[in-house]
């Protein structure tokens, strides 16, 4: 495989970017090597520069939930591009891709559009605390709200005791107001609570989670936090910037049927365009500027051109529930095909899925929580990651991700990318 054209891009990206990439879960620092730089997607394809071709597992992170540069979306951004880039005044799409996401996420009554996820998930812990008057957050260890300061906190030993920034420019101040737990553990939270009676504005999570590999609620898990919010009066809120309209049309909450007060959503929602959204019960919403007193805002939220893409999206998805029954399957016999590799291969990794997203955890350990997840061979995942990639597979450059399937995969796609599961991890045991 000729990359040369990628190391000398990353090479000289290296003296103007900070460490080469503009988001840092695109580096190889992880897996080792150079990351690729890409110049082309179509389908279930990436291209690189130097004209390698890979059928790839990230999708984006997410958002390439029909195949890259499905023509739908193509269609509307083209079309919406000749009627100006951005007015800063109120638009039609606007007011029907609202319709569509209120229609479509079961706890959303009304919502604001914003430019990412991070953005999304910052102006819903400040409409919680505004809406309650309380401080402080309960977050989970290894679920990841993009990269506002309170929510880059890692877990202290002792949980009740405050916590720690985990990235330097986090101020203490900030760290003391995020309270973590251990997922899947309805003791911890309670016992949080029970340490800052009265003071706790709202609990985040992400109800199926991406961002530590992924990792499944237990039963009652999720309907626990519920009674706990409704008992406390905490706001609860599902950050399904990941698995909104992925697990299901309405995002994860659609299929257990436990409804948050705020849910936070991004990635497909822009079909692949800057986009984010919050939403969710009418007398929290109503609270936001300037209905309310709460100030939020954004000088090119709802975007033409990125509405465009997403109502364009959004559309399909809705119109096309067959989209979900093809995903499950897709999902299923991929996972199928990779257990069955490590019973021939007699290896016991963990594997989680749910629907289009999964994770190949290398370690024999049952994955529910973060500290779970840090006891697989990073190393081997490594091993694994380029011993994939030789063979023209592109996975995500860390353990800790969710794989991510789409519509675009066909079952001749998935066999060959489990053909090179097996023998990627012959080669590497
Ligand atoms: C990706 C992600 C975010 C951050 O979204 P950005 O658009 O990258 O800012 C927040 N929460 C979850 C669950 C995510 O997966």
């Amino acid at each position: 495989m000729n990359t040369q054209i990628s190391e000398q891009l990353f090479q000289k990206a290296q003296t103007l970017i900070p460490g080469g990439v503009n988001s840092p879960v695109r580096a190889f620092k992880a897996v080792g090597g150079n990351p690729l730089f890409i110049k082309s997607a179509k389908g279930a394809y990436l291209f690189d520069e130097d004209g390698n071709k890979y059928i790839e597992l990230i999708n984006s992170w997410g958002p390439m939930i029909i195949g890259h540069a499905h023509e739908l979306i193509e269609k509307a951004v083209s079309d919406a591009i000749q009627n100006g880039f951005s007015y800063g005044a109120p638009t039609r799409r606007e007011v029907e891709i609202a319709e569509l996401i209120v229609s479509m996420v079961p706890s959303v009554e009304k919502v604001r559009l914003v430019n990412s996820g991070t953005e999304a998930t910052m102006a819903a812990i400040r409409v919680a605390r505004g809406y309650t008057g309380k401080d402080k957050i309960i977050k989970f260890e290894g679920c990841y709200h993009g990269h506002g300061d309170s929510f880059l906190i890692a877990a202290g030993s002792g949980a009740i005791t405050l916590g720690v920034p985990d990235s330097p420019g986090v101020t203490k101040g900030v760290a003391n107001d995020t309270l973590t737990a251990p997922f899947n553990d309805l003791e911890a939270v309670q016992t949080l609570i029970e340490a800052n009676k009265g003071n706790i504005a709202c609990i985040i999570l992400e109800p199926v989670v991406g961002n530590m590999g992924l990792v499944i609620p237990k039963d009652g898990f999720l309907q626990g936090l519920r009674q706990l919010c409704d008992k406390e009066g905490i706001v609860l809120i599902f950050d399904e910037v990941m698995t909104g309209f992925r697990l299901s049309k309405g995002g994860y909450q659609e299929r257990t049927g436990i409804i948050p007060d705020l849910t936070t959503m991004g990635k497909i929602i822009g079909g692949g365009m800057p986009v984010g959204a919050y939403g969710g019960k009418k007398e929290i919403m109503d609270r936001v500027a300037p209905a309310g007193p709460i100030y939020q805002a954004g000088t090119l939220s709802g975007n033409p051109i990125a509405t465009a893409a997403g109502k364009a999206m959004l559309t399909y998805l809705n119109e096309h529930p067959e989209v979900y029954t093809r995903l499950e399957e897709a999902g299923n016999t991929l996972t199928a095909g990779i257990r069955s590799n490590m019973q021939k291969l007699g290896l016991n990794y963990t594997l989680n899925q749910v629907g289009s997203m999964f994770t190949l955890f290398f370690t024999e350990k049952p994955v529910n929580n973060f500290d779970d997840a840090k006891t697989s061979d990073t190393q081997r995942f490594g091993q694994y990651f380029q011993a994939m990639l030789k063979r023209g597979i592109y996975l995500a450059p860390s353990q800790y991700e969710a794989m991510f399937i789409s519509t675009a995969l066909t079952d001749e796609h998935i066999n060959t990318i489990v053909e090179a599961n097996y023998e990627s991890l012959k080669e590497i045991i």
